[in-house]
């Protein structure tokens, strides 16, 4: 079998994950990682079998000078390449774009960047097809993942005749000392909509959706409170059972012990996965309520890696080897283990 020769542009939080994710499959693999530092990330890329690239001629030689063995600059990495995801910082992306377009090779952009940076933006189970033999494709954030993973669900169900959502975004990422709020709940942005919501319309450009959010100090994980008008008559039973069956959605029981975000992260280092990630939306059971044509859940977001196996199937789409979004779902979860498929 062929296997897609992928390169990561930015070795940080969601490149190194994606990486990983890659390495995972059976029909893709990792022809280089780019890095700007001789950091601990460096020498772990290297320790990974991982390529290693310098961002720069300049910083070539600081890697060397760092005793790392590095293979060469972004552009030889590109070389090797049938596709780039680009993992760099938000608003970087869009500065790489050009070289991506002069080595004609293809490029994923995460959802730090503008929707126009790429020529369709991109859910697994939201609208895989569009992106079917692009070139320039941009996964979407990890707060509008998870909302497009059960609203998707419920749209195809029952039909969503407006949505109503309010994210509790945690602050920095666990790893990042930098920022964060440390005492204070910070309106961001300050106002409504959010960008969240005209976010879910690059996926769903119909659905009728406000957003609005807060940062809080946390560094676990985003929280939305979600309502929706459904189209159709639906029981909270038959909710439940959507979610239950839906891929990438696990649902948690307060009673059972999921009394907030720090045991659902418990829960995901008990599954023993790399970096305790929860690749999944995890909706609470007892949250999920039906009254007359409003459906109400609560839900948490694991922002470092639920954007992870979206960009698996993205590559298979952009690549047009598999057309099917349930098949390159099916086959992504399996590899990494997701257990809704076992
Ligand atoms: P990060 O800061 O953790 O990682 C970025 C990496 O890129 C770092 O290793 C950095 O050294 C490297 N880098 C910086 N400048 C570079 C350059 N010019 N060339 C190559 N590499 C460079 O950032 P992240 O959290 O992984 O975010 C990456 C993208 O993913 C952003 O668009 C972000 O919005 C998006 N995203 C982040 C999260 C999250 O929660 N962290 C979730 C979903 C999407």
């Amino acid at each position: 079998m062929y296997m897609i020769a992928v390169a990561v542009n930015g070795f940080g939080t969601i490149g190194k994950r994606v990486a990983d994710a890659v390495s995972m499959q059976d029909d893709m693999k990792i022809v280089g990682v780019v890095k700007t530092r001789p950091t601990f990330e460096a020498r772990m890329a290297i320790a990974c079998g991982y390529p290693l690239y310098a961002n720069n001629a300049e910083n070539m030689q600081v890697f060397r000078d760092a005793g790392l063995k590095v293979e060469g600059v972004l552009e030889d990495m590109i070389k090797k390449a049938d596709i780039v995801i680009d993992c760099t910082p938000g608003k970087f992306g869009v500065l790489n774009k050009p070289v991506y377009e002069s080595h004609k090779v293809k490029a994923i952009f995460q959802g730090g960047e503008k929707s126009g940076t790429a020529d369709v933006s991109f859910n697994a189970q939201g609208n895989y097809s569009e992106s079917i033999g692009k070139d320039y494709v941009r996964v979407v954030s990890c707060n509008t993942t998870g909302l497009c993973r059960t609203l998707s669900a419920v749209e195809k169900k029952f039909g969503v005749a407006k949505v109503r959502a309010t994210l509790i975004r945690r602050g920095p990422d666990p790893g990042n000392s930098k920022k964060g709020p440390v005492n204070a709940i910070v309106p961001n942005p300050p106002t409504v909509p959010s960008h969240h919501g005209p976010d879910v319309n690059t996926i769903f450009p119909n659905m009728n959706i406000m957003t609005s959010a807060v940062i809080v100090p946390t560094t676990l994980m985003h929280l939305h409170t979600v309502i929706v008008e459904l189209k159709d008559h639906a029981t909270t039973e038959e909710i439940k059972e959507l979610f239950k069956n839906t891929p990438r959605v696990i649902l948690v029981k307060a009673g059972e012990g999921f009394t907030s975000t720090a045991e659902i992260m418990e829960y995901a280092r008990d599954t023993g996965r790399k970096r305790s990630d929860l690749n999944e939306i995890a909706v609470w059971d007892e949250s999920i309520n039906v009254i007359g044509k409003e459906l109400f859940y609560t839900q948490a977001v694991h922002q470092e890696s639920d954007v992870v196996p979206e960009n698996i199937d993205c590559i298979r789409a952009m690549m047009g080897t598999i057309t099917d979004p349930k098949e390159s779902i099916m086959k992504t979860d399996k590899a990494l283990g997701l257990k809704k498929w076992w």
